[in-house]
């Protein structure tokens, strides 16, 4: 699952990325210059700026100097609203040069003033974390297609609610949770039995967080603590695996998905408050679903754990009889 090639092979694609998005570029280039050699013509005026201040700069009056650079500015401005004006008459949107790329934030480049652009560390954990199964459920599996119908409105003993009120309200939360992902700091706990939607719900906010740009990693607490098993085994890996790992402390969200079905080791203890307790203090929220009871939890992993948990994360609860077996029984029906 871990590779030391990960980041190689990442810096690779990009290499392709970008040669194909420079092609396309090009293309449209050449597309707009045929059809309206006049925008060549501002294209390449407009290009000579650096060179025009670099004359400017070197006119002794300062008065002069700045009437020159004022000339310079106006003199842009103008060439600039012709080639917009230019562009949409012969049918060129304003982001013509722009529509390209994949990525218009680092142009397919991979990074932005030699720092790695989210998308390439989106694609580093997709890889490492091998997500791209979660790619395709998240196509189908997502807020659109959640139901409340499933849910029970019949209050139980014990419980404040119905399943289905209990639902309505856990929704608002993901949604509130979406919504104010850069203003709040919040971390989720979801427990309850399975099939309530836990893992669903999980899905739906990667999802939505994920086309809003965010880097999220979702990863199943077994497969997480297999990696770090490898790692710690496997010291050869070392350098640049430390990169991959240090993914789970980097990604805007965490999502542990079934915490509880990961064998519990004092290894895995101590990583896992790792990665909780940096993330607390770089305040990056983390989702974490179990089929454990706040009891369980708290008899399974470590005081320094729990009390993170109680601490800083909300606790929900999710409650009702197993959706799975009505949807089949629908299904049947
Ligand atoms: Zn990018």
């Amino acid at each position: 699952m871990v590779s030391k090639n990960i980041y190689k092979e990442v810096l690779e694609e990009y290499e392709i990325l970008s040669i194909n998005a420079k092609k396309r570029f090009n293309e449209r280039r050449e597309l707009c210059y045929k059809k309206c050699p006049r925008i060549k013509e501002i294209e390449d005026e407009l290009n000579m700026t650096s060179v025009k201040i670099a004359k400017a700069v070197i006119k002794a009056n300062k008065l002069e100097k700045e009437k020159y650079l004022e000339e310079i500015k106006n003199i842009n401005e103008k060439l600039k609203a012709e080639k917009r004006k230019l562009m949409r008459e012969n049918g060129f949107t304003d982001s013509f040069f722009e529509d390209i790329y994949i990525c218009k934030k680092c142009k397919d480049t991979g990074f932005i003033d030699n720092k790695e652009c989210n998308c390439f560390k989106q694609k580093l954990i997709n890889k490492a974390y091998d997500m791209s199964n979660i790619a395709e459920i998240i196509k189908v599996e997502n807020f659109d297609s959640f139901s409340l119908d499933y849910y029970s409105k019949e209050k139980k003993e014990g419980e404040e609610m119905s399943p289905f009120e209990n639902m309505g309200l856990i929704l608002k939360k993901c949604t509130n949770f979406i919504e104010e992902f850069d203003e709040k700091f919040t971390n989720l706990v979801f427990y309850g039995n399975t099939g309530l939607g836990k893992t669903f719900l999980c899905r739906s906010i990667a999802k939505d967080l994920l086309d809003k740009g965010k880097i999220v990693l979702y990863i199943t607490s077994g497969n997480l603590f297999e990696m770090f098993e490898k790692q710690q085994f496997d010291k050869d890996n070392k350098d640049v695996d430390e990169n991959i790992l240090n993914l789970t402390k980097e990604a805007d969200l965490l999502i542990i998905d079934d915490l509880g079905t990961e064998f519990i080791t004092s290894f895995s203890n101590t990583e896992l408050f790792e990665i909780i307790n940096s993330r607390i203090l770089s305040r990056k929220p983390t989702l974490i679903s179990t089929n454990l009871s706040p009891e369980e939890l708290t008899a399974n992993y470590s005081r320094r754990i729990v009390s993170r948990l109680y601490g800083d994360y909300q606790m929900v609860k999710f409650y009702g009889n197993d959706i799975r077996v009505l949807k089949k029984l629908k299904d049947k029906v």
